[in-house]
């Protein structure tokens, strides 16, 4: 991996900027894939796409702020803890509740303009709830990791996270079996594994691995 001069982001709230890593190049080389569609390159590092501010510590997604080259060289890629990413979803949920209940303002546009700048997009929305997911796995559900043991409290909060991935967007069929069974609904993965048909080898064996994982009534993130 060859770094580059790092990536400067400027915090939409505070306007303090943020070193980054940014990369010339990279490979795969000793690449790790999982069934949860998390990808970890050792040789090929990647910076979160939702960021925290270090000085004023709120969140924001690194796609709509303003960022420039600097000079110097960063290694920080700004990964998020899963606590850390429920955080940011509360902080995120919060600004758009703001702007909904806000009837007390006479300036009503002012408001308008508010709730236009503060509505989190659907990609942006997609993207928390991926990071959410991918997170809670780290700390909870992943085969190669250190996992303990998820309260009744995050299993629930998982749950509705993953539903909400579910209902409001478009996925593909191999990845709806993996959240269901992900939930815990091995009958429901198992019946749309049945109906995938996939010419691509590692497709076809990523189908029967998931396969014996939700018969064996597991629902952890395997390596593939
Ligand atoms: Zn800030």
């Amino acid at each position: 991996m060859l770094p580059a001069k790092c990536e400067l982001l400027k915090c939409p709230y505070c306007g303090k900027e943020k070193e980054v890593l940014s990369i010339a190049s990279g490979n795969t080389f000793n690449s790790k894939y999982w069934s949860d569609t998390k990808e970890f390159h050792p040789m090929l590092p990647t910076v979160s796409p939702i960021q925290k501010c270090p000085s004023c510590g709120k969140y924001y997604f690194k796609a709509n702020v303003k960022s420039r080259m600097g000079v110097d060289y960063s290694f920080d890629k700004g990964e998020l803890t899963y606590g850390e990413l429920k955080e940011a979803a509360l902080q995120f949920e919060g600004e758009e509740r703001i702007s909904k209940d806000n009837r007390q303002t006479l300036l009503f546009y002012l408001r308008h303009i508010w709730q236009q700048n503060r509505k989190i997009s659907k990609d942006n929305r997609k993207t928390l709830l991926f990071e959410l997911m991918w997170a809670y796995n780290d700390k909870y559900n992943r085969e190669g990791m250190d996992i303990v043991e998820p309260s009744d409290k995050e299993r629930s909060y998982i749950e509705a996270v993953i539903k909400e991935l579910m209902e409001g967007y478009e996925l593909r069929d191999l990845f709806i079996a993996e959240l269901y069974r992900e939930r815990g609904m091995f009958e429901e993965a198992l019946e749309i594994l049945e109906t995938c048909s996939y010419t691509e080898d590692y497709l076809i064996e990523i189908i029967e691995k998931m396969k014996v994982y939700a018969k064996n009534k597991s629902r952890i993130a395997f390596l593939r």
